[in-house]
């Protein structure tokens, strides 16, 4: 085994080494040595398993491949074609061409993020969107944070820090990717109570649980789940009225947020952020990803008593958004003010694509697959924590290899995975779907560039 040990090569050997040089180019010394130690470190815990030394070429060839990888950015675009147009797992909302432009010039140069250009004071960098927010959704205020979970955490240690919450048995849900609003609440430092059943609530489990200690009323719209048959759930009015006669606030957590009305796209609805402010919560959260279409936000609307105690709050500081996403947030607000929101904003484009347009694309993704594919019905949801059990009519490519008998969707799907752009699809009863729908159409080109590239590998 020893002599395993004195064969490994040392680390100026292999600085030595040409295609090592070659390396040196573009990586400074210390970054080499130091992936070269660990390499080597790496070969002497092998050989201390037992395995002989791999060869001087197998130890360059692996310094090569990980500074190829590490070289590499792993963030890589790609193309979804699931059907699922908020997926979350592949970043949620495509953004506005404006919005995007608007996040270039805000990363480019310096700003005027906390800055007022007339008095040349400091200024908060809350101001660039509170008029905006305040206009589309009727709100007195507003703040806007990291992301929705940091707006609920802020939202309840800001005003019931070490006091009672009271919540909907119904309403204490999972949000996904194994984070549990019940857990999130608790890192607030508030006790959460939970009232009610799972599919029951009345005003009355609400009332009785109502002490000294409790300092907020809280409601969560399941957003990613539905209850059938015997329910009963408290609306937002009874909760609201609750407040008003305890003199308590509610915060109403939305999920998604929305400020169109779904069911004129053939959906089911969806609360809208107006109606809540309307209704009389107190403060209303959403993120900024989801339905609203724009970069990854918590937003949070609601009366200003409320808010200015967030904004005062040290955790404001913690969970504050960045100058990027802040210009992106904006110019995709624009878009609602001016009432173009469906033009041009990539989600709600897709929403509203009609069913032929689908159609006609799905043929054309079908023709250069050949006998590969052909084309079926089927359904589109809007996902992202959002109107749970609505769909929308689409049409899908069907991929099916006749002449393979096993996992042959498994196989097909990981093909497309390993394409130069990823395409992603999604698996039912054995066959791989791609659908339409949440593929910008800008996108076209490379979708049948890629499918022809598959169907010439798959038919060779
Ligand atoms: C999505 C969602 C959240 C989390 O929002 P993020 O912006 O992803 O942090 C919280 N609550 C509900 C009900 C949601 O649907």
């Amino acid at each position: 085994m020893s002599s395993e040990f004195r064969r490994l090569p040392s680390v100026d050997h292999i600085l030595a080494e040409e295609r090592i040089k070659e390396l040196a180019k573009d990586y400074p010394h210390n970054q080499l040595v130091s992936l070269i130690r660990q390499c080597l470190e790496r070969e002497r815990l092998a050989i201390a398993d037992g395995e002989l030394s791999a060869s001087f070429d197998k130890i360059v060839e692996s310094i090569q491949v990980k500074f190829d990888q590490l070289g590499h950015l792993s963030l890589r675009p790609l193309i979804n074609a699931t059907g699922v147009i908020l997926h979350t797992n592949l970043g949620r909302a495509p953004l506005a061409r404006e919005a995007i432009a608007a996040m270039e010039i805000a990363a480019q140069g310096y700003c005027n993020l906390e800055f007022n250009l007339d008095s040349g004071a400091r200024a908060p960098r809350d101001a660039h969107l509170e008029s905006i927010l305040c206009q589309l959704t009727g709100a007195e205020a507003s703040l806007v944070v990291n992301n929705n979970t940091s707006a609920v955490i802020l939202a309840l240690t800001a005003l019931a820090w070490k006091k009672d919450v009271i919540i909907s048995r119904g309403e204490a849900v999972e949000i996904g990717g194994g984070f549990r609003i019940p857990d999130i609440i608790r890192q607030s430092g508030t006790k959460l109570v939970e009232v009610g059943t799972t599919n029951c609530t009345y005003g009355a489990d609400y009332e009785q649980a109502i002490t000294p200690r409790t300092a907020a009323l809280l409601r969560v719209h399941s957003s990613n789940f539905r209850v059938i048959g015997f329910t009963h759930s408290v609306t937002l009015e009874e909760v609201v009225e609750l407040g008003r006669r305890h003199t308590l606030p509610v915060l109403d957590n939305l999920g998604s947020g929305c400020f169109l009305d779904t069911t004129t796209f053939g959906l089911g609805p969806e609360p809208l952020v107006a109606q809540s402010v309307v209704l009389g919560a107190g403060l209303v959260c959403f993120s900024g990803d989801k339905l609203v279409g724009g970069p990854q936000a918590g937003i949070i609307v609601g009366k200003k008593q409320l808010i200015d105690k967030l904004k005062k709050h040290p955790l404001a500081r913690a969970t504050r958004i960045d100058k990027v996403r802040l210009a992106g947030l904006a110019a995709t607000l624009v878009h609602y003010l001016k009432g173009e929101a469906v033009k041009k904003i990539p989600v709600w484009g897709m929403i509203a694509t009609p069913l032929v347009e689908i159609e006609r694309r799905a043929k054309k993704w079908a023709e250069v697959l050949g006998n590969l594919a052909h084309v079926t019905d089927g359904e589109s949801v809007v996902g992202g924590g959002s109107l749970p059990g609505s769909t929308l009519p689409t049409k899908l490519v069907a991929i099916i290899d006749k002449r393979q008998r096993r996992n042959t969707a498994q196989t097909l799907a990981r093909r497309l995975r390993i394409s130069k752009i990823p395409i992603i699809g999604r698996i039912s009863g054995d066959i791989l779907f791609l659908d339409p729908r949440s593929v910008p159409p800008e996108e076209d080109k490379v979708v049948l560039e890629t499918l022809r590239e598959f169907a010439a590998i798959l038919l060779k």
